[in-house]
């Protein structure tokens, strides 16, 4: 959406409070006292009430906290601001585009946005890779270990979202390339540093990063014996080496990309600080896709922040 059509959309405080609940009717509500998701709407005191418990729940409550007194226009010019543009926005820039007066409740909606959870969804490749990082203090007097269990790789898992190309965009995308594997585009991703290839740390990752409904694509490192349980499905494929960067293509221009990235910028990275510079890789790659698309995504995010079906819709 152009910054005319937001504006057409949104005119004022009243269009933007509809759509708000507009989508936060379509999502449902779920009750924070009891888990309940059956509510009644009272229009007399704009809030959901509970069926079964009669608590009461406003249009604002128990959702992703943008600094619930800003207005809902305040939420879509933020939303509009971080998919429409490819700059990066500060709090500052924000609020003076808002004209408000105070920072701190601005500063806190552009952070809760910015890193609002979204599960990845559909088909998602999956696999790891490793970061050159300092070695940690007490590791400089050990020895050494070589290869991938060297003190001076980092450990990372990489995640993207692998979407069909559609049929129109195929011919295009058939005539800027031979590479028939390329037939897939990449939407989302996401990289975790974590401290060890143990099943359960992956498992934990996965809850929590990939919607159930997904499947997901990787080789079949004993790492990943139990993947299939946390998704609708995995299938594992034995691939050899020379393959893997064709065969689970995007994660692996994700990480080539990345470490590309840090070296340019940095010449040696403390460990602890590597999950910060990935944070802000993801944040830019993904942004990429940003759109109209997007626009509505930041809004299902927010308003069902808390709800169990949350990543389900779009
Ligand atoms: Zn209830």
């Amino acid at each position: 959406m152009n910054l005319l059509n937001v504006s057409k959309t949104f005119p004022n405080e009243a269009s933007c409070k509809r759509k708000w609940t507009a989508s936060r009717d379509h999502h449902g509500a779920i009750c924070s006292h009891c888990g309940s998701n059956a509510h009644y709407w009272k229009s007399d005191k704009e809030c959901y009430e509970c069926k079964i418990c009669k608590y009461g729940q406003s249009l604002k409550s128990n959702i992703i906290r943008l600094g619930s007194r800003l207005p809902f226009r305040y939420w879509f010019i933020a939303f509009h601001l971080l998919t429409s543009t490819k700059k990066s926005f500060s709090a500052k820039e924000l609020q003076r585009q808002l004209g408000h007066k105070y920072y701190e409740p601005i500063w806190t909606l552009l952070h809760k946005l910015r890193d609002a959870e979204y599960r990845l969804e559909g088909v998602i490749e999956f696999d790891e890779g490793f970061f050159s990082t300092e070695l940690q203090a007490d590791e400089k007097n050990k020895p050494l270990k070589r290869g991938r269990g060297s003190q001076k790789k980092s450990k990372v898992l990489v995640m993207s979202e692998s979407v069909p190309v559609q049929k129109n965009e195929n011919k295009k995308e058939c005539k800027k390339s031979s590479n028939k594997d390329k037939i897939r585009k990449v939407n989302h991703i996401k990289i975790f540093v974590i401290n060890d290839l143990k099943s359960e740390t992956i498992n934990s990752k996965v809850q929590k990063h990939i919607d159930k409904q997904a499947e997901i694509d990787s080789d079949n490192s004993t790492s990943y014996t139990n993947l299939g349980s946390p998704v609708a499905q995995h299938r594992p494929k034995v691939i050899p080496n020379e393959l893997i960067e064709k065969a689970l293509l995007w994660v692996h221009i994700a990480i080539s990309n990345a470490k590309r990235m840090l070296l340019d910028i940095f010449h040696d990275i403390k460990p602890e600080y590597l999950q910060n510079y990935l944070n802000g890789f993801c944040y830019k790659f993904n942004r990429k896709y940003f759109g109209e698309v997007q626009f509505e995504r930041l809004l299902v995010i927010s308003v069902a922040y808390k709800n169990q079906f949350r990543y389900h819709v779009l």
